[in-house]
């Protein structure tokens, strides 16, 4: 299905990232990818995953340095000459952000989750468009706390709202180049930024309980549907936000 493809993938921290799961799945169907870390601690994670994986390449980018950013992508389009998708699968907020009270945060925690998980998206895909020659595909990472309220996500939350009201605005912008941008809403999986929110735990507990499915989500489907959104399957759909989440969006009482 991507046979041809080159694909470049932010937010693998380890093999339970939901970047993984996404690189997987795109791997198996014949993409060739770029992967970026955050700083060196997760150099080696990065490189021996994408090791795994047929002519991959990896180059460090912080999002918070635009000079990190342009060397990536420099990167890129040394290696492949272009780019048919990217995945954004990155967010961050300060720990003290992501418990107690929303009313609480402080100034430098909300300039840095929303510049962190939401305001790179609209970087990430300024930089992209360029290299997305014949169109391309533009994929993130988003959750159900950008529209109600869950305890202890807080400004991520807001983070959040602010990432699907990007898609909507980059999907309007890129359109006319053949750029697709959307969005997945994915439940909660256990992975290393997920244990950043306090209760993650019961929160698990909870949504699996009460959602339709039954169980919680696999970070395998939301690599699945991230596989779809970058193919030609999905060449309809723009601006989306798609839940991958068992269902449990859809519940009321
Ligand atoms: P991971 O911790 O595996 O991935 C998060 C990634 O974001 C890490 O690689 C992290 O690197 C990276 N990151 C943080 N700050 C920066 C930065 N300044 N520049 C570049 N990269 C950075 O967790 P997930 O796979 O769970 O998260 C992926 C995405 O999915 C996030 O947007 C998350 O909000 C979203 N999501 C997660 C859900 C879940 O329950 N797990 C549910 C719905 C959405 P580092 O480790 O160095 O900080």
């Amino acid at each position: 299905m991507l046979e041809n493809k080159i694909g470049m993938i932010f937010g693998v921290a380890n093999k339970r990232s939901i970047a993984w799961a996404c690189a997987s799945a795109c791997a198996e169907h014949g993409a060739r990818q770029a992967f970026t870390y955050q700083g060196d601690r997760l150099k080696e994670n990065v490189e021996k995953l994408a090791g795994e994986l047929t002519d991959s390449l990896v180059v460090p980018c912080d999002v918070t340095d635009q000079s990190e950013v342009d060397a990536a992508f420099a990167a890129v389009n040394d290696k492949y000459g272009r780019l048919d998708y990217l995945i954004h699968s990155i967010a961050f907020a300060p720990r003290e952000a992501l418990e107690g009270e929303f009313v609480t945060t402080t100034r430098d925690a909300f300039r840095t989750a929303l510049e962190i998980s939401a305001f790179s998206l609209t970087q990430v895909s300024l930089a992209a468009a360029p290299l997305m020659k014949d169109g391309g595909s533009i994929v993130t990472m988003s959750y159900y706390g950008a529209e109600k309220v869950v305890q202890n996500y807080n400004v991520m939350g807001v983070a959040k709202a602010a990432l699907e009201a990007s898609t909507r605005y980059l999907a309007a912008d890129l359109g006319k180049q053949n750029i697709r941008v959307n969005a997945i809403s994915a439940g909660p999986i256990n992975t290393l930024s997920a244990r950043g929110v306090k209760n993650m735990g019961s929160l698990l507990g909870y949504v699996g309980e009460k959602s339709p499915l039954k169980r919680n989500v696999t970070a395998a489907e939301v690599g699945n549907t991230a596989l779809f959104l970058v193919s030609d399957l999905a060449s309809g759909i723009t601006g989306e936000t798609i839940y991958v989440d068992c269902g449990y969006n859809i519940m009321g009482i």
